[in-house]
């Protein structure tokens, strides 16, 4: 079963990362189909298995040899792990890393992300909630939604704030404290190497999400 869950994820992080792809570039989700990003290829059925394919062409497109990123390769085996961690009890928590790591593969490009990932990676934590936690969550999500267009220079991107806000109704302040230092951390490490004045939060809160969540 584990297994079988692991080829599963291994394929939703292809997915993903596939998405993401189509978001950062403007183009279709459906058309055209998979193919090389450097010479438009289309790729045939053995170029497309997640993880495997990568290994056989040995990261290198099979028509021009461009580099395919490493980084889908490590994409697909996390969502892998991902998913063998998925039970009748952790449906939520996994389905919430999914949503959030296609936003953060989105941040990671463009430094947005479609705005109907909150709308659902939000929600999907209320339903063990009390009904005043609801409304203040509903009254929170749409204040940021109403006045962050309004800030000239927000600190933090408003998505950053929506899964700070649905990291704490799922898992509780001391896990949220926990996680957002390991982030920021991560974060500081990273904006020391290279330093920039703006660079995209999600990736390291997402990335510390999925240490925690492996970690357990
Ligand atoms: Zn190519």
């Amino acid at each position: 079963m584990l297994i079988i869950l692991f080829i599963y994820g291994a394929c939703m992080g292809s997915g993903l990362v596939a998405l993401a792809d189509r978001y950062a570039t403007h183009t279709s989700v459906f058309y055209p189909a998979s193919h090389c990003d450097t010479c438009q290829t289309p790729l045939v059925y053995w170029q497309l298995v997640p993880i495997l394919s990568y290994l056989l062409l040995r990261g290198r497109c099979h028509y021009c040899q461009a580099a395919i990123p490493a980084t889908s390769l490590l994409i697909e085996f996390i969502a892998g792990l991902v998913l063998t961690t998925l039970t009748p009890l952790t449906v939520i928590p996994v389905l919430w890393l999914g949503l959030w790591g296609y936003a953060a593969l989105c941040d990671a490009r463009t430094q947005t992300f479609p705005g109907w990932v909150s709308w659902v990676a939000v929600p999907i934590t209320l339903p063990m909630q009390s009904l005043t936690v609801v409304l203040i969550t509903i009254a929170l999500l749409v204040g940021i939604h109403l006045l962050w267009s309004h800030f000239p220079n927000p600190p933090i991107g408003d998505g950053d704030l929506e899964i700070i806000l649905s990291y704490h109704l799922l898992w509780g302040v001391t896990a949220t404290a926990q996680w957002l230092l390991t982030a920021s951390l991560m974060a500081l490490i990273y904006s020391g190497i290279k330093i920039r004045s703006s660079f995209p939060f999600l990736p390291f809160l997402l990335t510390s999400a999925l240490a925690w969540w492996l970690f357990q």
